[in-house]
């Protein structure tokens, strides 16, 4: 059987994560959230003081080990899945991700994550989650989609996200914080966050999990459509 590759695009609040860990796991694949590996370097960029020459960019790139390990992320040792979930580690991704050393290192990453599960035949493919993959990391990916959704509908997502885990959350700041987000993603000079030409765009702002679980698996399981 071929080894699939399914890319999942789309801006922040959209849904990726839970769909692509279901899909995931639905079809024995690979899940790499890609998001989290940028968080990963926001991270220990902050430690270190913010350096922002592409050089000492690149360095702290390849200086960083990242790891998923069931639903946990490991970088360079360390279980960070809580600390790389804040607003202030959402926003220092999104800035430290538009500098193309930092994007170059991340692109490696992710092949190699993939071809080594590719190799080891563990898993019947990779579902990849980020802005960047059916455009950039894979092009050749045989599934791409893009989620899309309206601020104001992401936004109460993420607002309800929130309460559930009993943290405060406001509405207004929650959709500013998200407008500035994509803003910046949509327009940074290195692969800005946008649909590939050839994928399939769903919009999630109407539909349930579920619903858009289902639709992705008709989809790969019927060859339809997808590139
Ligand atoms: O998906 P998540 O919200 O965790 O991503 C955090 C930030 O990392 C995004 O706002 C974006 O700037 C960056 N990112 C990226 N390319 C990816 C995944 C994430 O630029 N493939």
């Amino acid at each position: 059987m071929d080894f699939k590759i399914i890319a999942i695009d789309g801006p922040t609040g959209v849904g990726k994560s839970t769909i692509a860990r279901k899909l995931a796991e639905k079809l024995g694949c690979l899940y790499v959230d890609t998001g989290a590996m940028f968080r990963c370097l926001a991270l220990c960029w902050g430690k270190y003081g913010c350096p922002e020459s592409d050089d000492s960019l690149q360095e702290l790139g390849d200086q960083t080990r990242i790891v998923f390990k069931h639903n946990n992320v490991i970088c360079n040792g360390k279980d960070v899945t809580d600390e790389i979930r804040t607003e202030l580690i959402s926003s220092l991704a999104s800035k430290i991700s538009s500098f193309s050393s930092i994007r170059e290192v991340m692109k490696k990453q992710q092949r190699t994550l993939v071809e080594e599960v590719r190799k080891s035949e563990s898993c019947l493919g990779a579902v990849l989650e980020g802005r960047d993959i059916g455009t950039v990391v894979f092009p050749d990916a045989k599934f791409k989609f893009y989620f899309d959704a309206s601020p104001e509908k992401r936004a109460k997502r993420r607002m309800l996200q929130l309460q559930e885990r009993g943290e405060n959350a406001n509405f207004e700041k929650i959709l500013t914080a998200l407008r500035k987000r994509d803003f910046q993603d949509q327009n940074r000079k290195v692969a800005p966050l946008k649909p590939a030409e050839d994928a399939l765009i769903v919009d999630t702002g109407n539909m349930s999990a579920d619903q858009v679980l289902e639709h992705l698996a008709a989809c790969i399981g019927g060859e339809k459509n997808v590139s």
